[in-house]
């Protein structure tokens, strides 16, 4: 089937086409289903498999559905009538979840696999697909002074085992979806991302939300000792959520970026050492360090090299780290007290 042109500009998205958005009580989708209904969208659909208590976001007037996507009859009830689907569900977490849990990351194939067919079978005129910066290539990412990845360096393949393989093959999914159906797919690769409403403890956390709780923790108990995972001196770019979600929208309603991958992250890079140290200059404080080198830390250095996204979009990831994370710190302190205090939290 010869490849079908873009048949729906953006701008003439219509107020109340069906937008889908599966992960949607967790973290990235939570913010997106919020970024659209205040944008005046009417027809928001959100599905999560957690119970709707557990959401970490729910907006008034969306229709939430917990539902499991890994199944085929629920992505079916789940895209019937969509304009748009965005898929962010995958069983996820921090490194200290994705290296101990290969298997439940493997397993969100299933979630875009039936997701991407069930759009296609509804008449969904485009489908997002959540990549990660762990489908690239480990081999160049050994260093903290790695080379920032461009969006060729996934291949040769040699992703991150069990979580990287997975989001590769998924892209692959949405590529073929295009090149043998004309189905537009498009697919972004998130490097870290951090702020308010996401994980801050229980497993899944990522480094800024847990060096933020660590850091209030030591405040609030008088123990002045932080535990890093490693030696510190790997490095990472962190994007704060306000871009991300920003990100999502201009390549889903970029026609230059069908079925092709692009780096969605901040080109600027810290050290875990330094992310502490700007945490603990937030919270006014000075903590001894001690370094726990058996605990999972990841590859090396990893960055994301903006060239592709600056010339196809004019735009990139550009909240400054010490303005996002002051913000998510506020948060997660704000979170740690309600959580004392017995009140419900997102975690
Ligand atoms: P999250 O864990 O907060 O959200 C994912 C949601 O998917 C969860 O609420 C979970 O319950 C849901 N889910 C899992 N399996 C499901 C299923 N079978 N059916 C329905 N829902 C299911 O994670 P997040 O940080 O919001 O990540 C969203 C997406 O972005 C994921 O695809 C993730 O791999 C990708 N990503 C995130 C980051 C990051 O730094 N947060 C980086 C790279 C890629």
């Amino acid at each position: 089937m010869a490849a079908r042109k873009n048949p729906q500009a953006a701008s003439m998205l219509l107020k109340d086409d069906q937008i889908v958005i599966g992960g949607a009580g967790g973290f990235i989708a939570g913010a997106l289903v919020r970024r659209f209904h205040d944008q005046g969208f009417t027809r928001i659909r959100a599905i999560d498999k957690k119970p709707l208590p557990e959401w970490y976001q729910r907006v008034p007037g969306v229709e939430c559905l917990c539902m499991d996507l890994s199944h085929e009859d629920n992505c079916k009830r789940a895209c019937e009538g969509a304009v748009e689907v965005y898929n962010l569900a995958a069983d996820m977490g921090g490194m200290g979840f994705i290296e101990r849990f290969r298997i439940e990351c493997l397993r969100s194939i299933l979630i875009n696999t039936h997701m991407v067919e069930a759009a296609w079978r509804a008449g969904a005129t485009r489908y997002f697909f959540s990549s990660s910066a762990c489908a690239y290539n480990v081999e160049l990412q050994k260093r903290p002074d790695a080379q920032a990845l461009k969006e060729s360096d996934a291949y040769p393949a040699m992703a991150e085992r069990g979580y990287g393989w997975e989001k590769l093959m998924s892209e692959m999914f949405c590529q073929e979806y295009w090149a043998e159906r004309g189905f537009e797919t498009h697919i972004a690769r998130f490097h870290n991302v951090y702020g308010p409403w996401g994980t801050w403890d229980g497993g899944r956390e990522k480094a800024p939300a847990a060096i933020c709780r660590k850091v209030i923790e030591a405040k609030n108990t008088g123990r002045k000792q932080i535990v890093i995972w490693g030696d510190g001196h790997q490095t990472r770019s962190f994007m704060y959520i306000d871009d991300c979600v920003e990100g999502i929208d201009m390549i889903m309603h970029c026609d230059k970026l069908i079925a092709t991958p692009i780096n969605l992250g901040s080109n600027f890079l810290i050290s875990i050492n330094d992310l502490v140290s700007l945490a603990e200059k937030i919270g006014g404080v000075q903590l001894d360090r001690q370094y726990d080198l058996d605990a999972p830390k990841g590859v090396g250095g990893r960055n994301s090299d903006n060239t592709f996204i600056k010339k196809v979009l004019g735009w990139e990831p550009s909240t400054p780290l010490a303005d996002g994370l002051k913000k998510t710190y506020a948060w997660i302190e704000k979170q740690y007290k309600d959580r004392k205090a017995g009140k419900r939290t997102v975690s």
